[in-house]
């Protein structure tokens, strides 16, 4: 009977809870319930405001459109190993910044295998080598062990009794294997739109795919202005077809045609090309050799980027180590030919195009699939978060996440940072406005009030209708604190003579109307609300 051990008691033990309870009828009388405040990091987007981003978006929507992208609605989390691979597991995104947490919702059910222990363990360990069951808190080792145990005391006992304690303990092991895995909030989404083109088979579509996609990310830094733990942001990605240097040009017009759209002030385009995995891996060792050089003079952040990524060296704001950083090689003058020529061409493109763009040879991308064109672009009001859109060309990323070679570039913009420039700029609407309030007093006027808000919406209209009776006085100080252009007045008077008031607010001018021509005064003037 060796192997014929049935684990049915796995379903009745209650695997230990976790230590948290709430002690019910402890609160003390005076003791005021827990304020909640958004987690630090987060916040509330509210009205007026989420009018200015609903018009970030609409517009978004509309010029990508024109392009001929669609939208893409990636999942909110994935598999960590999709952004350890994709972003890569050295940047400071994957290793320090990520929301990571192990996702065990589906239980391990010992049933079927019921009679033979034997090929439940084998099962386990699939699971464990799969990574279904996450690799952390419980080890195989401990499972084999345990079930060592308890075979042991089987083959020896002549009662199940006699090892009662080895076999709960291997019960409770059992229930708190967990099928699952490490899942992360998104701290970017390029990775899960590659993840995407790959598991739908896109590469048969017509090439390139044109992507985009907005939504919320999510990365543990220190929150300050212009830089949230849950922020915002807007993107695109062309996948597939050549890379024509046409393509970037146009990616990057796409952008720029956007904020130009949104009237974003002091847009500035920085462009570069940090070569690709011909001439990059030469110029990296060069400028780690020069940076061991001046090693001393750097800072300690510098020192040791020289060994994770010299690259982001160049990215230093120290003030003191700038002229030092101004005097080391620059990657232009050691691109290979193809990234040269790729480079320069993308140049014309640009121009051809009427984008004014600027170069920048210090401009290298925090990710690690960036290759050849790079570029960022920054906008007025920030402070020292100005940068609003990052983006560059990553040809090998598909590959990497296990797809066929496929070329790729994109960009993603900082929705909150784009947001507030403009509200610095003064392009924020400064209240959501209502085009009609309406005033009404008497039962018979509440019915015609109902039947006016109904029309007035029906005809796009923003309208109030205040939902109990109040004297007019009180109502036409509350129609002025909601921004509403027109009072319409409503009395039994009004009512029983056809004829309706309309109060225009701005000027306390007053005019009476039929119905009819009422609707057609409105409709001539634009609805405030849209
Ligand atoms: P930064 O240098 O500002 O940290 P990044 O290199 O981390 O930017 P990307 O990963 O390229 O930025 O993301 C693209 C854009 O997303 C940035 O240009 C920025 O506008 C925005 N962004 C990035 N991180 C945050 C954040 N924590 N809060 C708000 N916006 C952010
Ligand atoms: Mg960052």
């Amino acid at each position: 009977m060796t192997s014929n051990f049935a684990i049915v008691g796995a379903q009745h033990v209650a695997a230990p809870r976790g230590i948290l309870q709430v002690s019910e009828g402890a609160t003390k009388k005076e003791e005021k319930p827990r304020k909640f405040q958004a987690i630090r990091g987060t916040r509330d987007i509210l009205p007026p405001e989420t009018t200015l981003w609903n018009r970030v978006e609409q517009t978004a929507h509309e010029v990508f459109a024109t392009f001929g992208l669609g939208e893409i609605r990636p999942p909110i989390f994935e598999a960590t190993e999709l952004f350890a691979r994709g972003v890569g597991s050295e940047t400071d995104i994957v290793s320090k910044e990520m929301y990571t947490f192990v996702d065990r919702s589906e239980k391990l059910e010992p049933q079927p295998l019921i009679g033979s222990m034997d090929v439940f363990l084998q099962r386990v360990k699939q699971l464990y080598k799969s990574g279904e069951i996450p690799q952390d808190e419980i080890g195989l080792e401990l499972v084999e062990k345990q079930w060592k145990k308890v075979n042991d005391l089987l083959k020896g006992a002549s009662s199940i009794e006699s090892g009662a304690i080895e076999i709960y303990e291997l019960i409770m092991l059992f229930e708190a294997l967990r099928l699952g895995g490490d899942v992360s909030l998104r701290p970017e989404a390029t990775a899960s739109v590659c993840r995407a083109y790959i598991e739908h088979n896109m590469q048969q579509l017509p090439q390139p795919v044109k992507l985009y996609y907005m939504g919320p990310m999510f990365r543990r830094e220190r929150p300050q202005k212009g830089r949230y733990r849950q922020f915002y942001q807007i993107g695109a990605e062309v996948l597939g077809g050549p890379d024509a240097p046409a393509i970037d040009a146009e990616v990057i017009e796409m952008v720029m045609t956007y904020f130009a759209k949104l009237e974003l002030q002091g847009v500035e385009l920085s462009i570069n090309s940090i070569g690709d995995k011909n001439c990059r891996p030469k110029y990296v060792e060069l400028l780690r050799a020069e940076l061991q050089r001046v090693k001393g003079k750097l800072g300690a952040d510098s020192q040791r980027r020289i060994e994770t990524n010299p690259l982001r060296v160049l990215d230093s704001k120290v003030e003191s180590e700038q002229p030092i950083i101004e005097k080391l090689p620059r990657i232009a003058d050691h691109l290979c030919e193809d990234c040269a020529t790729h480079y320069a061409a993308v140049k014309r493109q640009l121009e051809l195009r009427g984008v004014i763009y600027r170069e920048n040879w210090r401009l290298v991308r925090g990710l690690d699939y960036y290759m050849r064109t790079t570029f960022e672009i920054t906008a007025a009001g920030l402070g020292s978060q100005n940068a609003v859109c990052g983006g560059g060309r990553y040809d090998g990323l598909v590959e990497l996440l296990g797809g066929p070679p496929t070329k790729g570039i994109g960009f993603a913009i900082g929705e909150d940072r784009l947001i507030l420039s403009l509200q610095e700029s003064g392009k924020a609407p400064a209240q959501q406005g209502r085009d009609v309030y309406i005033a009404w007093m008497g039962d018979k006027a509440h019915a015609t009030a109902i039947r006016a808000a109904k029309d007035l919406r029906a005809a796009g209209f923003s309208v109030e209708l205040p939902p109990i009776e109040q004297k007019f006085g009180k109502a036409l100080g509350q129609a002025d604190k909601l921004g509403a252009r027109y009072a319409l007045i409503l009395g039994d008077n009004e009512v029983s003579e056809g004829l309706w008031s309309l109060k225009t607010l701005a000027d306390g001018s007053q005019q009476k109307l039929t119905e009819p021509d009422l609707l057609q005064f409105l409709r001539e003037q634009k609805p405030v609300s849209s």
